[in-house]
C-alpha cells in the first residue's frame, strides 16, 4: 500500500482515545513477573508500514495526514495483541471443516445436519464429523451404519464421539475399508458387530477407527487453506494475532505459505516441526533432521519455522501422564514415558548441534526430570543451549529443584490455566500436586520464564479465560487451588504478551506497544487490570489489529 504513494511523514493508522497498556518492558524485567509497564488512559498508537511507530498520551495529532486511517476508541482498553504459545491452530480448522455435532440433543437432529451437509456433497466425497455424545439423547443409542445408510448410501461416512474413543460409519465407509464379516478386529481396537455377526458400523478405539480413516483421502489444497481460514477468524475473534501451532506436518506448513501469498492468513504462525512417533521411529526423525537446510528462525515477519516438538508422556486422567509418584486415583501406576531417555537425550542433543529449539511435551514431573536431563547433557554435549530457547509444554506440577535446573539452562515453560479451570483435573491429584498445578507464580519467582497458551482446540482458544484462572485459582465449580500462587493481573497479561513472544525469538517485535514492534493490537470492553477479578473471563474483544490491518471487528 505504501509503495503506490509518496513518502509522507504521518502514520498510515492512529488508534486513539485508548487506555493503553504498553507491557513495554524487557524480558528480563518480565521473566521476574516484574510488570512496572506504562499504561496511557487516554492514550494513542501510530502505525506506519504495518510497525508501530509511537506510543502516548494525548490523541497522536502530529501523526495524522490527509491519507491517515483514524480509529476513535472511545475510551475501551488496548493491549498489544495476545500471543498463545501452545496451540494446534490447523488441526482445529481442520475439524471445522467437518459437522460440528457438539450439543446436538437428538439422533434425529444429528441426522438432519448430516443430511444437510449430504445434499451439497458430491456423491463419493467422504462425510465427516465429531463430538457426538449419545448420553446426552433421549435413547441413549449409538447411530448404526443402517441409520446413517438411511441418510446416504452414496457418501462414506465417519462421525467420531466426543471422546475420541469411538465412531459410527456407514455402509459404503466399511466398504471402503474393506471391513466385512470376515474382518478379525484389530490389535487393541474392535469391530463393533451386530447378532449375525455383520459390522455394524460402530468402531472402538484407534486401530478399529483407523481402518476406516485411512481410506479418508487427505486434505486438498482448497481444504487446507480453508482451515487456516477457520482458525483465523476464531483466533482474532479472541483477540490473538499470533500463536505457535505444534505438531504441524509438511503439508500444514505449505498451507500457511500458500495461505500467506493468497492474503487469506490473519494471524501470525510459528511451527513447531512434530517428531510424530506414528510415522517412524526416532533415529528415522534424527535423519530428517540431518536431511533439513531451515532450522529455528527461517521464514518471515507472518510465518516462521520454530522448533521441533516431541511428546514424552500422556495425561494425569488416563495415567499415562509419567509421575515421580503413584497416581492417587490409579495406585498400581505412575506412568511411562513414549520414547525412552536415551532417545530424549538423543533428540535434545540433535537439536543443540543446529540451534534448533526443541519444546517437549512433559505433563508428568518425572517426564519433565527426563527432558531436563536431557537438556543438561546437551548443554554439556553442544553447549550452551540457552540462546536456543528449549522449553516444556505444561509441565503442570513445578518442583523447586527443577525450576533451579530451568533457570540454569534457560528453559522456559507454556502453561494452561484454562484447563486447570475447565477439565476437573485436580480431584484425581493428590493435594500437593493440585496446590502447584500450572502455578505460575512459582516460576516468575525463580525467572523462568512462564509463558500463557491454552492447547487449542483442547479448550476455547479465549485467552481471557486462561488469565482469569491464573489470577484467582478459581476451577469452573468456585474451588479455589493454591491460593498461595495466585499472580496479578498484570502478570498474566505478560504472560499472553512478552512472555509468549519469547518462546518464538519475537520479544522484541512483538508483545509490546512500543515504536519498532509489529503494529498488532487488541481492543477490549473492559481494563481487565482493574476491574474486579470474575469479569476477566467474561471479557469481550471490540477489534483486533494484525500489522497495522483491521483484522476483526465485533458487531
Ligand atoms: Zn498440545
Amino acid at each position: 500500500m505504501s509503495s503506490s504513494k509518496t513518502w509522507s511523514p504521518h502514520a498510515d493508522l492512529v488508534v486513539r482515545h485508548a487506555r493503553v497498556h504498553t507491557v513495554d518492558l524487557p524480558i528480563e524485567e518480565a521473566r521476574w513477573g516484574r510488570t512496572d509497564f506504562a499504561t496511557y488512559d487516554d492514550g494513542y498508537v501510530a502505525v506506519k508500514d504495518k510497525k508501530i511507530i509511537a506510543v502516548g498520551p494525548g490523541d497522536g495529532g502530529d501523526w495524522v495526514g490527509p491519507d491517515t486511517d483514524v480509529i476513535d476508541a472511545k475510551g475501551r482498553v488496548l493491549l498489544p495483541g495476545l500471543v498463545d504459545s501452545h496451540m494446534h491452530a490447523q488441526f482445529s480448522g481442520e475439524g471445522m471443516l467437518n459437522i460440528d455435532l457438539r450439543d446436538v440433543p437428538s439422533a434425529e437432529a444429528m441426522f438432519d445436519l448430516i443430511a444437510q451437509r449430504v445434499a451439497v456433497t458430491p456423491a463419493g466425497q467422504f462425510i465427516q464429523g465429531q463430538y457426538w455424545n449419545e448420553l446426552l439423547w433421549k435413547n441413549g443409542v449409538i447411530p448404526t451404519r443402517h441409520d446413517l445408510d438411511k441418510i446416504s448410501d452414496a457418501h462414506p461416512m465417519f462421525f467420531m464421539r466426543t471422546c475420541f474413543h469411538v465412531a459410527c460409519v456407514n455402509s459404503k465407509a466399511l466398504a471402503a475399508a474393506g471391513i466385512t464379516r470376515d474382518t478379525p478386529d484389530p490389535a487393541g481396537g474392535t469391530i463393533g458387530r451386530d447378532e449375525a455377526g455383520e459390522p455394524n458400523g460402530i468402531l472402538y478405539e484407534n486401530a478399529a477407527m483407523g481402518l476406516v480413516q485411512d481410506v479418508i483421502p487427505p486434505l486438498t489444497e482448497e481444504q487446507h487453506l480453508q482451515a487456516v481460514e477457520n482458525i483465523g477468524r476464531l483466533l482474532n475473534q479472541n483477540g490473538i494475532t499470533s500463536v505457535i501451532d505444534a505438531n504441524l506436518s509438511f503439508a500444514q506448513m505449505r498451507a500457511y505459505y500458500q495461505a500467506l501469498r493468497r492474503g487469506r492468513l490473519s494471524y501470525r504462525a510459528r511451527f513447531m516441526f512434530y517428531l510424530d512417533t506414528a510415522t517412524g521411529d526416532v533415529p528415522y526423525h534424527l535423519r530428517r533432521l540431518d536431511e533439513m537446510v531451515a532450522v529455528t528462525g527461517f521464514g518471515n515477519d507472518m510465518l516462521k519455522l520454530n522448533g521441533i516438538k516431541v511428546t514424552l508422556d500422556g495425561i494425569p486422567a488416563t495415567g499415562t501422564a509419567c509421575m515421580r509418584k503413584p497416581y492417587k486415583h490409579m495406585p498400581e501406576t505412575s506412568g511411562f514415558t513414549t520414547i525412552t531417555p536415551e532417545e530424549m537425550r538423543a533428540i535434545a542433543v540433535k537439536g543443540a548441534t543446529y540451534h534448533w529449539q526443541v519444546g517437549v511435551h512433559t505433563i508428568g514431573d518425572k517426564a519433565a526430570d527426563i527432558a531436563l536431563a536431557a537438556f543438561d547433557a546437551a548443554d554439556k554435549a553442544h553447549g550452551p543451549i540457552a540462546e536456543n530457547r528449549n522449553y516444556l509444554i505444561h509441565m503442570p506440577y513445578p518442583h523447586e529443584d527443577q525450576l533451579d535446573i530451568m533457570a540454569r539452562l534457560n528453559v522456559s515453560n507454556t502453561t494452561q490455566p484454562s484447563i486447570f479451570h475447565l477439565m476437573g483435573e485436580n480431584v484425581i491429584l493428590n493435594d500437593e500436586q493440585a496446590a502447584i498445578n500450572m502455578a505460575a507464580k512459582l516460576f516468575f519467582e525463580k525467572g523462568v520464564v512462564i509463558g500463557g497458551s491454552t492447547d487449542h482446540p483442547v479448550v476455547p482458544c479465549n485467552p481471557f479465560l486462561g488469565m482469569y484462572a491464573a489470577v484467582s485459582r478459581r476451577d469452573s465449580d468456585g474451588t479455589v487451588w493454591g491460593a498461595e500462587y495466585r499472580i496479578t493481573p498484570r502478570q498474566a497479561l505478560v504472560m499472553w504478551t512478552k512472555n509468549s513472544a519469547y518462546f518464538s525469538h519475537d520479544d522484541a517485535v512483538q508483545g509490546s506497544l512500543a515504536p519498532g514492534c509489529h503494529a498488532d493490537m487488541t481492543l477490549i470492553d473492559r481494563d481487565i487490570l482493574s476491574c474486579p477479578v470474575e469479569d476477566i473471563k467474561d471479557t469481550v474483544v471490540e477489534m483486533t489489529i494484525l500489522g497495522g490491518r483491521v483484522v476483526y471487528k465485533a458487531g
